[in-house]
Formats: structure tokens, sequence, C-alpha cells
């Protein structure tokens, strides 16, 4: 493991700069050091690999993808070995076959733990990205490669009195390592998105009393977790080709077909037990499994929009707290659909309190708890599940500056501009990995990282077999590409709510749809058909040869 030092570094040159050591960090690694033969730093800003799953340690974090296309499907041998135990694989799980994985291909000792990527900017004179780190490394080269997830910037909403209160809080996206005690604890829980869905019902078990501030009701759909069933799991293993195959031509990423029946045009019967059937098996396949109208028609979305709110009402048991969990506001599925383990049935516990801070917002925390229009609560713990500065923050934490010293920043001031979700004109050399205007979020990300990593790599090898020096996205291209992704997610039902998706969650951040929202399989497509009419879209510079005297 190459250590972090704190002394200033005399300036090291490299093919390759990569950041973050998480599912794309380490395949990226991977690629340039075995594949290509390249010379390379990674810095990681965590003390281990696994990016997402090293930072999001908070009770229930499980993922949402079925445990069996959440991996590596370029280590063959490793999916015929590794046997996940449950069809949704929580956290710790993830995080052991993360390091499984560095351990397996030797992977930490060329990983730079410890060290965050402060500045990264391109040298007119050179053609090359001169980098620095906060333990004072100063590192030449020609690819900067970034690998820091989309979902890295934790976001703790300025409400006022913050600082002041005297309790311990947490948010979920840094949680301790040594886990946090909620016995005997009164615990108020700000966020039910995702992670707080994840965690409510865990907590509650714990503490002596849950209060949840919640600003929008959510749908969601059970996860119907379980362990997974051995022959199951086996008789996958005998068809993971095609399963992968499936996987990375599909709309999300999993390895679905997608059903071809519209909700408006079958009968009130046939939806419900369609319904029905998706609500059984649980988690995403209750919409995919279901119609195909459901994410771009609002009349079919309301059908399936009212089963849901129907199955809050059935399983909470006090009519009043029911109406607050049921959502209004908002399209199903137009917010990221939230797949929860008795999330509803937690607010059938003596022990746990709703708070509807849309009716009676936070006015500020206090030293002795939080103070809403209604009155104060009273906590020990206040537990923060806000969410991300999505997709963009964590590039703006650095200090990333294209040709002519642009600022990023500025570059992306109304909104992110990419080719591609992977390149951004006016800086050459620099590939993202699951970058804003790629699938990334919208997808099983294993599925999307590997597609990146692999098209980058491809093209990375192609600059040293044709003498290229440069390669940067046109800004015609980039022009197109966005008003594509914007085209097609107006299609769609995602612009009718106020989600991370659009940056609603950001006091301040421009409203612009960030993910690529055509599906994985038609991105894939896009994305080879540039290679193959030789990175069109791109400028491809070559490599100045000093003439002979
Ligand atoms: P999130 O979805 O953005 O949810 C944040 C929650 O905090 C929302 O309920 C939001 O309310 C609330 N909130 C934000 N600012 C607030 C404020 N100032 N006052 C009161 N409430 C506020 O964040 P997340 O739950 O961390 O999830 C983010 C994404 O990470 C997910 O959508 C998912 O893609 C990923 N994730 C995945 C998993 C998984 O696979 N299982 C688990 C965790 C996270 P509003 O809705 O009103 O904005």
């Amino acid at each position: 493991m190459v250590e972090a030092t704190k002394t200033k570094t005399a300036t090291t040159e490299v093919d390759a700069v990569v950041i973050g050591a998480g599912f794309a960090g380490l395949y990226m690694l991977k690629k340039l050091r075995d594949d290509l033969g390249l010379t390379w730093r990674i810095f990681e800003a965590a003390d281990d690999v696994g990016g997402t799953w090293y930072w999001n340690r908070y009770p229930g974090a499980r993922c949402d993808s079925e445990a069996y296309v959440y991996s590596f499907s370029w280590d063959k041998e490793l999916l015929q070995e590794w046997t996940w135990s449950g069809k949704y694989p929580e956290q710790p799980e993830i995080l052991s076959y993360l390091q499984h994985v560095a351990d397996r291909h030797d992977l930490k000792k060329d990983i730079q733990f410890s060290t965050r990527v402060t500045a990264a900017h391109f040298n007119d004179d050179t053609n090359r990205w001169d980098i620095e780190t906060d333990q004072g490394d100063h590192v030449s080269a020609r690819f900067f490669i970034t690998g820091i997830g989309c979902l890295s910037a934790g976001q703790i909403p300025d409400i006022a009195g913050r600082d002041t209160f005297e309790g311990d809080s947490y948010h979920t996206s840094s949680w301790p390592h040594e886990g946090v005690d909620f016995a005997g604890k009164r615990v108020g829980v700000i966020g039910t998105g995702s992670s707080g869905v994840q965690s409510i019902p865990v907590i509650a078990q714990q503490a002596e009393h849950l209060t949840v501030f919640q600003r929008t009701p959510q749908f969601m759909i059970p996860a119907r977790h379980h362990t997974v069933d051995s022959h199951y799991l086996d008789e996958v293993k005998t068809r993971y080709d095609e399963v992968w195959d499936t996987a990375r031509h599909s709309v999300a990423g999993f390895p679905y077909t997608p059903t071809d029946k519209s909700a408006l045009e079958a009968t009130a019967e046939e939806r419900q037990a369609a319904y029905e059937a998706g609500w059984a098996e649980g988690g995403f396949r209750f919409t995919g499994a279901s119609f195909k109208d459901i994410g771009i028609d609002l009349r079919a979305n309301a059908t399936a929009a009212e089963f849901i709110r129907g199955k809050i009402r059935e399983t909470v048991d006090d009519p009043e707290t029911a109406e607050k969990l049921v959502p209004t506001d908002h399209p199903y599925g137009s917010k990221r659909t939230l797949i929860d383990t008795n999330y509803f049935e937690t607010y059938n516990r003596d022990n746990v309190e709703l708070v509807d801070i849309r009716h009676a917002p936070i006015q500020e925390i206090t030293p002795r708890g939080i103070r809403t229009e209604d009155g104060e609560y009273e906590l020990d713990i206040i537990v923060f599940a806000t969410g991300f500065d999505a997709m963009t923050g964590s590039f703006f934490k650095m200090d990333i500056r294209g040709k002519d010293g642009v600022q990023l920043k500025d570059k992306w001031a109304e909104g992110p501009q990419t080719y591609l979700g992977l390149s951004v004109a006016g800086f050459p050399n620099m590939f993202m990995i699951t970058g804003p205007g790629s699938p990334s979020v919208l997808s099983n990300m294993p599925v999307s990282i590997e597609q990146h990593v692999e098209w980058i790599s491809d093209l990375v090898e192609y600059t040293g077999e044709h003498n290229v020096e440069t390669v940067e996205a046109d800004e015609d291209a980039q022009t197109a590409w966005v008003a594509h992704v914007n085209d097609i997610a107006s299609k769609t039902l995602f612009p009718l709510a106020n989600s991370w998706y659009l940056g609603a969650n950001i006091p301040g951040k421009p409203r612009a749809f960030m993910p690529y929202p055509g599906g994985v399989g038609n991105y894939r497509a896009k994305c080879d058909e540039v290679t193959a009419n030789g990175y069109e879209g791109y400028t491809l510079t070559p490599t100045q040869v000093e003439a002979a005297t």
C-alpha cells in the first residue's frame, strides 16, 4: 500500500492519474496496470478501498441492485467462486467483496490512500494535467480520470442553530466505523430518501424513541429481502455470460427483459394483478415487470401511484399518520424509487413518531433538539439522512481547470455540460467514469462503470497506437449530447419532481437533469458508434514530432 506522506515531493510523471478506489477506480487501475502496461498514480481519500461502500455505513445500508449482478463481470472465476448471502447485499458484504477483489488482484499496494486530490489543471504548454493533493503530491499526467462516484459529497442543510446542538449528530454518508449506540436514546432522523428509509426501521428497533422529520412523503416498494436460495445462485452461475449480456443491453443494467404491456390498455383487474405480483416480488421489478408506460405517461403512472398509496394506507394503523406518509406531490418514480424493508410498518411502533415538516417546517436546531413551527422535540442524537450534492458536488470540491485556465465550476455554472458523460469540451484527456450525462445513477452502477472503464481504456490504447497526444470533446458534439439528454428527459416524468436528479435538493443549484435517461443499452450503442466512426465528436490531436535537423 502506498502511504500518504505530507512532505512536498518533486513532480512525478505518469501516464494517468485516477481518483477513487471504489468499483470505478479499482477496475481502472487493473486496466491501466495489467492490460495497458501504463504508469499511474491512484489517489483515494479514504484509508481503504470501497468508495461509496467505505463511507455509507449507516444502520440498514444495503444495495437496491440484486447481489448477483452487483459485482464485476470481468473476473469470471470470482463470479463462480463468490456467493452472496442474500437477495440485496448489505454494506459490510459489498465492502468485503471489494476488499477481496483488491487483494486478489494485488491492487492495494498501488493505491495512495488518505489522500485527496485538491487541484487538477490542464497545462497548455505541456498538454498534460498538473495534479496536486492535500498530502503535497505533484504529479504530471497525460490522462486525468475521475472515479469519484455520483453521490459522494454529503449534504447537511444549513439549518439555523445547527452547531448549537449539545447531543451527537451524524450524516448517513460519513458514519462512524465503530457504529452508534442508540440504546436508551431519543433520536431524530431528518430525511426520508433511500438512506433514511433504510436506517429508520433499524434505528427504531434500538432507540428509546425515534422522531422522523419528513419533508416529502415517498413512494416505495418492499425489498422482499431474503437469504439467497443456493440452487438459484448455482443456476445463475451456469448462465452468467447470458445474464451479463442481457444486463449490458438493457434499460437499467439489470438482466430483465422489459414488458411491452401498457397500463392504459390493461383492464383494471389486469393492472391490479400485475401490481400485486410486482409488490409480492418486490424491488425494482415492480416497475420493470408491470407496465412499459409508468415512467412516461401520467395516466399510466397514476394507476401505479394509487396502488402504492393503497398499500401505505393498509399498512399503517393510524389513519392520520398514514395520510402524512402518502405521497401526492410527484409521480411515482420521478424521484428515485425507494426499496424498503418494514418502513411503513415502523410507524406502527409505540416508540416512533412522524413529524410533517412540510406543514410545520423546522425553524432551528437548538442545544436540546429540533424546533419546528409546532414546538420543540428534545433529542440526544440527530441523524442527517439529507442526501448529497449529487453528480457535480464532488467535482467542485476540487479546483479543476481545463485549457486557458477555465474552471470546471464556471463551465458548468448553468448545469453540467458533457459529451457522453465521459468528457468535457475544453478539458482534453480528462475522462469521467459515470459522469453527469451518462446513465450512471439511473442504472445498476457496476454495469455502467465497466462500460466506461473499458471504453476509456480502449481510447487510451488507441492514442498510443495512433500517435495521438490529446483527445478533446467538440463543443458542438457536447451541445448536441446535452440537448439529447434533455430531450429524452422531457419525454419522461422525471422533470415533474423536485429531485436530486435535477439538483433541486441543493439551494441555488441550477435545475438541469443530470443523468442520461435513454437506457444503458442505447447508451452503449452510441459509445460504440462513436468509436467505430473514429471517435466522432472528438478532436484527436497528433503528437508533435520535432523536425530532424
Ligand atoms: P436523498 O434521496 O436526497 O434524500 C434526502 C432526504 O432528506 C429527503 O427526504 C429530503 O427531502 C430530505 N431533506 C434534504 N434537505 C432537507 C432539509 N433542508 N430539510 C428537511 N429535509 C431535507 O438522499 P439519500 O437518502 O442519501 O439518497 C441519495 C441517493 O443515494 C439515493 O437516491 C440513491 O440513488 C443512493 N442510495 C442508494 C441506496 C441503495 O441502493 N439502497 C441507499 C442509499 C442511497 P425532500 O425529498 O423534500 O428533498
